[in-house]
């Protein structure tokens, strides 16, 4: 019997991100794409595995209708298997779910209650995963959650100085990013099997930005906190703020929720301190001072918390870049890295410039890894399938 697909789904308010594996001892990747722009003029863009991606455009359709029209193209990739599981990346799992879990009328009611908790992204989630439902009812469909890596770091990381009560309502210290810091960590498991057990800094640095300190593939400690707000500065979001602003912002400004979460989710980070975008690749070839600045203030609040997390973990044997910024930049990894002797790191200038695997002159390991969270994904379905 040919074994079945995989789908792997993740949804955005106007995209779905999508991939297609093989299912077997371990998934192997058939198909990668994007929908963009639901609601409107969508187009799909869909190619094998590292090969060139067509465009396609399929009209105004529902979230449903790009699950259904993905999978119509991408019959021609797939040799007649049919789709018998579907993960899906949600973000928040909230204080309960530790691992990934099988999708039911329960499960996804607990997950819409922590909507609030992720007000960009998890509404988004969970309407894909009912348009997956409707679309495949027969698929088994299962929740990956960015929160579940971090649900066993120590109290200290866990905790607000609140009072206890709240610790106990859920206000806690979750911490995102984890499918990713999930695949890194296999990864530097696999690569480098002598630091498994070492002091590792993982500092994933995309559109969404954290570090993640790591121990024997746990995590131990998170720059990201209640929400996906907290920690570094990001594309559009604003890192760490003093919670006097936004009671400043409230009492004084008169500002609602409502607008207070679009000024700190949507036009803050590096696209509110450029006044210009929040793709990197644009800061670095402007000749802005804006840009530059931006820049600048990415690459303090990183140092920082790297400065931070070696603390936490009385220091660090290894330093690992992944995300769009984190795998891409040979700028933001040389002005990370720079006068940082002190822990151990130094980097060479020809490997970082040609984003090689290894990085390091000094003693501490400094390493790029694409990140890979559809492949978490896909194995945690593929391992539903197997029983
Ligand atoms: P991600 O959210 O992981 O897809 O990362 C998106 C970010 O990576 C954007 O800010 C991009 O500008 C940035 N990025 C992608 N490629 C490069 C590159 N070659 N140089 C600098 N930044 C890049």
């Amino acid at each position: 019997m040919t074994p079945g697909a995989i789908l792997t789904i993740n949804a955005g308010s106007s995209s779905i991100k999508f991939s297609i594996y093989s299912a077997g001892e371990e998934p192997v990747e058939r198909v990668r794409g994007e929908v963009e722009d639901i609601g409107d003029d969508a187009i799909l863009e869909i190619g094998d595995h590292g090969g060139e991606k067509r465009r396609i455009g399929i009209g105004r359709v529902s979230h449903e209708a790009a699950l259904t029209a993905i999978l119509d193209h991408a019959d021609d990739f797939l040799d007649g298997q049919a789709v018998t599981g579907i993960g899906h990346r949600v973000v928040h799992g909230g204080v309960d779910f530790a691992r990934p879990v099988r999708l039911d009328d329960a499960t996804i009611a607990r997950l819409v209650e922590l909507e609030p908790l992720a007000p960009l992204h998890q509404p988004h989630n969970l309407a894909a995963v009912r348009a997956a439902r409707r679309a495949f009812p027969d698929a088994v469909q299962i929740a990956c959650f960015d929160t579940a890596f971090h649900r066993a770091h120590p109290w200290v990381n866990d905790t607000f100085a609140l009072p206890r009560e709240w610790y106990d309502r859920g206000v806690r210290r979750y911490g995102f990013h984890g499918l990713s810091y999930e695949y890194v960590s296999g990864e530097i498991a696999r690569i480098a099997p002598e630091l498994q057990h070492g002091r590792v800094v993982i500092a994933h640095l995309g559109n969404g930005a954290s570090m993640c300190a790591v121990r024997d593939g746990r995590s131990v400690a998170s720059t990201m906190g209640f929400t996906a707000l907290d920690g570094l500065p990001m594309g559009t979001r604003c890192g760490q703020l003093d919670p006097g602003v936004l009671l400043y912002m409230m009492d004084h400004e008169k500002m609602t929720s409502d607008q207070i979460t679009d000024l700190l989710y949507r036009k803050s980070g590096l696209k509110g301190l450029s006044g210009m975008t929040n793709d990197m690749r644009e800061l670095e070839a402007s000749d802005r001072p804006e840009a530059a600045e931006a820049i600048d203030y990415f690459v303090f609040r990183i140092r920082r918390e790297l400065g931070a997390m070696a603390a936490s973990q009385g220091g660090i044997d290894a330093l690992v870049f992944c995300g769009g910024i984190g795998e891409n930049s040979a700028l933001v990894r040389r002005k990370v890295c720079e006068g940082m002797e002190w822990l151990g790191i130094a980097i060479d200038e020809t490997a970082n410039a040609e984003n090689a695997l290894e990085l390091a002159t000094g003693k501490t390991r400094v390493m790029v890894i694409r990140t890979d969270e559809e492949r978490v994904i896909a194995r945690a379905v593929n391992a539903a399938l197997n029983g």
